[in-house]
């Protein structure tokens, strides 16, 4: 039925054999999550009252502020804003930056440069009005190691200035080879900053990391806020759209007053109905967390199995739902999203190509056949045209799907080889 070659099923099958520890983990730690989210539906009272919404100005919205709460337990953060007024999680990243800013001072990236639609918000490319640049905000990074790891010693020299106002760590790997960060050292990270700057602001980028371990890298002893999309891992594939930034308090206001404005924060805001897809995303999400991360880890390994490098490794620690395969050229990674474009629900009988999409520096080829456009917890797979010609996979809402997927990917990757001879 599908474009599947025997070569290629029968790979599948001993890489799943291979796999079954694996899998084991994944459902340990979706068990775990569920539970944080069931207990926190239950504090909270959760009920079919609240999935109604408002419109207009959104006032007393019970849905919404009650969202809020459940968010910001399953961050273990003191606060949370859950909005649909996000548009993505560059927005909501984006808010939090001004919240933890003022003119004068200095925003410090911990492990490099930033995901690529950052850029024009820091004013690093690009020249927006509105731009961190533009009120007179100052912008450094500090480069990774040369395998990858975040270099903490020169990242606190850096810091140790009283004019940096911020530090941003990119929990995921992004469009980067430098492998993810895990919570643990994301903590210890933030307890080093701490130590020689107090007054900083921790912002963490936790886009694709969400519920992929069993705690996250805000609260007390983790960033002060941390932000994500609800189209990645938190929406559970049923979330229409939005973003979330969860934290200290006072700076989750803040940045509740940089997503309306000064003032009314996150009082208003109309739901328009969407409360009970935010709700049933987040009480999906640990399930649907651990199918995406096991059609990355069969990725891994049945890529491993036919000769790519791929990272990270099938039987490595995952930190986010990232599966990065070095592919080597353009062709390949053509061949690779094209088979992943088949493979999907929905535009199957479309060919991917490589464009120039806002907010990159290079053509990017997106292959992704999604129910919610452009959601990247459903099967995707990216690939920005440029050295070293890496693909990065993510999601499937479903393991069963997500492995068909990767399975016509490696058929048309292989028949595509074998065809240049
Ligand atoms: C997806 C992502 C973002 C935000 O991207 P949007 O497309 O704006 O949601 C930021 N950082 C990382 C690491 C991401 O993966």
């Amino acid at each position: 039925m599908f474009n599947i070659s025997q070569n290629v099923r029968a790979l599948a099958k001993d890489a799943e054999c291979a796999l079954s520890q694996v899998f084991k983990e994944i459902d340990i730690t979706a068990e775990r999550n569920t539970e944080t989210v069931m207990a926190a539906f239950r504090r909270h009272h959760v009920s079919d009252t609240m999935f109604a919404g408002t419109t207009g100005y959104g006032y007393d919205d019970r849905g919404r502020e009650t969202l809020d709460k459940v968010f910001a337990d399953v961050m273990g953060c003191e606060a949370a804003l859950v909005r649909i007024g996000f548009v993505n999680g560059t927005h909501a990243i984006g808010a939090a930056l001004f919240a933890a800013l003022k003119p004068g001072q200095v925003l410090v990236s911990a492990v490099g440069a930033p995901y690529d639609t950052l850029s024009g918000v820091i004013g690093i490319s690009g020249d927006y009005h509105g731009s961190l640049k533009t009120y007179g905000i100052g912008y450094s990074q500090v480069e990774v190691r040369a395998d990858g790891t975040p270099n903490v010693e020169a990242l606190l020299q850096v810091v140790a200035s009283p004019d940096v106002g911020a530090v941003l760590i990119q929990r995921s790997r992004g469009y980067s080879t430098r492998p993810s960060l895990s919570v643990q050292s994301i903590k210890s990270m933030c307890a080093r900053i701490r130590e020689v700057n107090r007054n900083v602001v921790i912002v963490v980028d936790n886009c694709y990391g969400e519920l992929v371990e069993a705690t996250e890298p805000g609260g007390s002893d983790g960033g002060d806020l941390i932000c994500g999309s609800l189209i990645k891992n938190p929406g559970g594939g049923i979330a229409p759209t939005g973003g979330y930034i969860a934290g200290r308090a006072d700076l989750v206001e803040r940045a509740a007053f940089r997503l309306t404005v000064p003032g009314i924060g996150g009082e208003c805001g109309s739901t328009l109905g969407q409360n009970r897809h935010l709700f049933q995303g987040l009480f999906m999400a640990p399930h649907i967390v651990a199918q995406s991360l096991k059609t990355a880890a069969f990725c891994a390994k049945i890529t491993e199995m036919a000769g790519f490098v791929s990272s990270p490794k099938w039987n490595e620690l995952r930190h986010d739902i990232i599966q990065m395969i070095e592919l080597g050229n353009p062709e390949n990674i053509k061949a690779f999203c094209e088979g992943i474009q088949a493979g999907a629900p929905v535009d199957s009988f479309v060919t991917p190509e490589p464009w120039p999409m806002p907010g990159y520096d290079c053509d990017v080829i997106m292959a992704a056949g999604a129910f919610i456009q452009g959601s990247s917890i459903e099967l995707s797979c990216d690939a920005p045209m440029r050295e070293p010609y890496a693909a990065y996979l993510q999601g499937g809402l479903t393991y069963e799907s997500g492995k068909l997927g990767v399975m016509a990917a490696l058929t048309n990757l292989l028949d595509t080889q074998s065809a240049e001879g």
